[in-house]
């Protein structure tokens, strides 16, 4: 029989996250792979969702979402980067922020059209772009420090250039856009006529720096659809809460999309998510310093064992050189790492199309309990006896 995998997604075979979490799981390994904190949201949070359930607020959401959410989320730009977008119109909750990449690409581009992605790139942007039948055209952040040639992203913008997914903080390198480079990608896309669509779910984790949203450049917000999640914000990935803002017509475009996609996301967790997001900075503040703690021992901890590693300026995750250990692929080191030593980590040639690239680091996810990082590193010791 024929595949029966649509055409369009062949060659993606199952998601690199799921793979290693399925061999950490296999061989008991400590999981420094996927990306999810392993200790549990905050409880006032657990507790408004049970509170919405006990309250019956058990049947389908407005499909644009709750307007307690976009109340919240409509304050939380305004004070966070002076952001306004309207309530109701310019906002979309979305089934984590996963949903609102697939329906920002699918409600934007089509057949004909290109989409430019930097590599290494989060895993579903290339498969959206392939979804929606568009194109994607590579553009490569060069280790270590994660620059892009502006040659070449300028010859990437082509004719049939529609938009280019930006991804600040950027999973996996943990790089920070600069301001300066956020400025060239903006102004090709406004002399191009390009959209851009910009992943800020880890826009609160960010240690050195700041994190400067694509749509507060100058001619950047009537282009610019923004898109985050709560699930990183609050530890509470399995909620799968997100959302994208963008003006009017491109809120449309991508409500054309989520209106068939899942309609509407679950209708409990997003009076939660409404909860959680009118508090005051404090919470973050409080996360961002564990987390930069986190990020301190584990750079420490792996120099110290022998890899050649730089301390990411945001997100949770850190991607280490292990060149100086020995050993020269990824993936080959990932497997060895998980069955030898007992730690799993994400080879980061699953984000590359220029696979060699990618292929001499390992991406590890600090958004763990110390006592994880502490475990992992103890059995990392190995590498180095
Ligand atoms: N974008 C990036 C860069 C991510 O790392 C993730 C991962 N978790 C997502 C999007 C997906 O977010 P969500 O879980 O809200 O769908
Ligand atoms: N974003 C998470 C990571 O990069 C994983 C999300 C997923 O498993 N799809 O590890």
């Amino acid at each position: 029989m024929r595949s029966p995998v649509a055409r369009r997604l062949q060659g993606f075979g199952t998601t690199i996250f799921s793979e290693m979490t399925r061999l950490a799981n296999e061989h008991g390994a400590v999981n420094l792979a996927q990306g999810f904190p392993d200790f549990d949201g905050p409880e006032f949070v657990k507790e408004a969702a049970i509170a919405a359930i006990r309250d019956g607020r058990g049947q389908y959401a407005r499909g644009t979402g709750l307007p307690d959410l976009h109340s919240a989320l409509a304050a939380r730009y305004r004070r966070d980067y002076g952001l306004d977008y309207a309530e109701g119109e310019e906002w979309t909750v979305t089934s984590g922020a996963t949903e609102a990449i697939f329906d920002a690409i699918a409600g934007t581009c089509g057949p004909g059209d290109e989409v430019i992605l930097f590599e290494p790139y989060y895993d579903s942007y290339k498969a959206c772009v392939r979804m929606a039948g568009a194109r994607p055209r590579i553009v490569t952040l060069h280790a270590p420090a994660w620059r892009f040639d502006p040659d070449a992203l300028a010859a990437a913008f082509g004719p049939k250039t529609r938009a280019i997914v930006v991804n600040s903080p950027h999973n996996p390198s943990g790089k920070v856009f600069t301001r300066e480079e956020l400025e060239s990608i903006a102004a090709l896309c406004r002399d191009r006529d390009v959209l851009c669509i910009t992943d800020e779910v880890y826009e609160h984790l960010v240690y050195d720096g700041a994190h400067i949203p694509m749509a507060t450049l100058p001619g950047m917000r009537e282009r610019t659809i923004t898109i985050s999640s709560f699930g990183k914000t609050f530890s509470l990935t399995g909620w799968k809460v997100g959302w994208a803002a963008a003006p009017a017509p491109l809120t449309e475009a991508v409500r054309a999309a989520h209106q068939f996609v899942t309609f509407a996301t679950a209708t409990p967790l997003q009076h939660a998510a409404a909860v959680a997001l009118s508090l005051g900075t404090e919470y973050i503040s409080l996360l961002r310093d564990t987390y930069r703690g986190k990020r301190d021992y584990l750079v420490r901890e792996l120099k110290r064992i022998g890899f050649e590693v730089d301390a990411p300026a945001g997100t949770y995750f850190v991607c280490a050189d292990f060149r100086p250990l020995g050993f020269k692929d990824d993936v080959e080191f990932c497997r060895m790492l998980i069955e030898k030593c007992g730690v799993a980590a994400i080879p980061p040639s699953a984000f590359y199309d220029h696979k060699r690239l990618g292929k001499s680091y390992a991406r590890f996810a600090f958004c763990k309990k110390d006592h994880t990082l502490e475990t992992a590193v103890a059995r990392l010791g190995q590498l180095c006896a």
